[in-house]
């Protein structure tokens, strides 16, 4: 039975305007990487896409690849528009990407106009859509030249299957070209999409800046950096947690020592502000004025829920600020 959404969802969450744009994106974002694919269960992608909705999470993204298997995300995706959220298109920012591997053979990956434009018409077939918000080149393909990979990103645009186009993972500088050509051609580069955590600062160094200066959005992916940030793997890998299942990006490798004890001191300092990690990371992510959106993922109702509280309170001191360096660096 399709749901009636919350009336009051527009009530409590902050919008942030793209970039020099005309679009505001909820200052927390869903993501759809992990936990939406056929080896998930549907009724709980469903209840958590439902609750994200009621809480003013307007903003929710894929690409064709997620899964798995690939692709199996934005038929969950699609499944869930078409069974409760048809009625509510216009009040949605859907985006998708192509730019890994995606079928088998020379078309199906990196960055050429054949890949990208059969990409897109798959994701909308999928999404059971006519047209994405954002497309997003979703990493540079150095073997493509930059015209032709932004050329059918425009191209996407003007026939009207994206709204916008969206670029992901491209360096500073090869961001600031793609910003000019995207100019030239008639469809300004509204979003980048970044990782960006405590964990992975790279945007620091030069993309922020170009991003300021050429009035592109910035959505930060995987703030919690898929989870470390938080008081999951405090007590050890939990069997349903994204480090313990075989599909999931984050290695156990990675839930190392150094890494736990820098999250544990994190944590403390957290709780001293009266807040969860999860939702220090986030605010903390969102401190930068770039920055539009944090973009999430979640597993459960409860982690949407908590990050949204992130919203709440997302001042820092200088104290705060400097503890946290303090901590990072040691
Ligand atoms: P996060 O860093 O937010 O990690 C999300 C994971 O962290 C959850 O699945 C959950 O894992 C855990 N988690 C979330 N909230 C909490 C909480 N409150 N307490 C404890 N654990 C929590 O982001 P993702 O890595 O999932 O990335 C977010 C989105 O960014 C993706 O869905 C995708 O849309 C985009 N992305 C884009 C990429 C690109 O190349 N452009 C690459 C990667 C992501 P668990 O399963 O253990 O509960």
């Amino acid at each position: 039975m399709s749901q009636q959404p919350a009336e009051d969802r527009y009530q409590s969450m902050s919008y942030r305007r793209c970039g020099r744009s005309g679009l505001a994106l909820p200052g927390i974002a869903l993501g759809l990487w992990h936990n939406f694919g056929e080896v998930d269960r549907y009724e709980d992608a469903r209840a958590m896409v439902l609750r994200a909705f009621d809480l003013g999470i307007t903003h929710f993204d894929l690409a064709n690849n997620y899964g798995p298997p690939p692709g199996s995300a934005e038929r969950t995706f699609g499944r869930i528009l078409r069974e409760d959220l048809g009625a509510h298109r216009d009040e949605l920012i859907i985006s998708s990407k192509a730019g890994y591997l995606m079928w088998p053979g020379p078309y199906g990956d990196h960055g050429s106009r054949k890949y990208l434009l059969a990409s897109l018409d798959q994701s909308l077939r999928r999404l059971g859509l006519e047209y994405v918000d954002v497309f997003y080149h979703h990493r540079p393909d150095p073997k493509t030249p930059l015209e032709e990979s932004l050329g059918a990103l425009a191209h996407a645009v003007r026939s009207g299957k994206a709204l916008y186009a969206g670029i992901s993972s491209y360096p500073a500088e090869l961001t600031r070209q793609a910003a000019g050509l995207l100019r030239e051609m008639g469809t300004p580069c509204l979003v980048h999409q970044p990782k960006y955590s405590m964990l992975n600062r790279w945007i620091e160094d030069g993309l922020l800046e170009v991003l300021r200066e050429e009035g592109i959005g910035c959505a930060a992916f995987s703030p919690l950096a898929q989870g470390l940030l938080s008081d999951r793997y405090l007590e050890g890998i939990p069997a349903d947690s994204r480090a313990a299942k075989p599909h999931g990006f984050l290695r156990r490798d990675q839930v190392d020592a150094a890494t736990l004890g820098k999250v544990r001191r994190l944590n403390e300092l957290a709780r001293a502000r009266g807040q969860s990690l999860a939702q220090m990371a986030l605010a903390w992510v969102l401190r930068h004025p770039e920055m539009t959106t944090a973009l999430v993922g979640a597993s459960r109702v409860a982690q949407i829920e908590e990050a949204v509280g992130a919203l709440a309170q997302l001042g820092f001191g200088a104290d705060e600020l400097a503890a946290i360096e303090g901590i990072l660096a040691g």
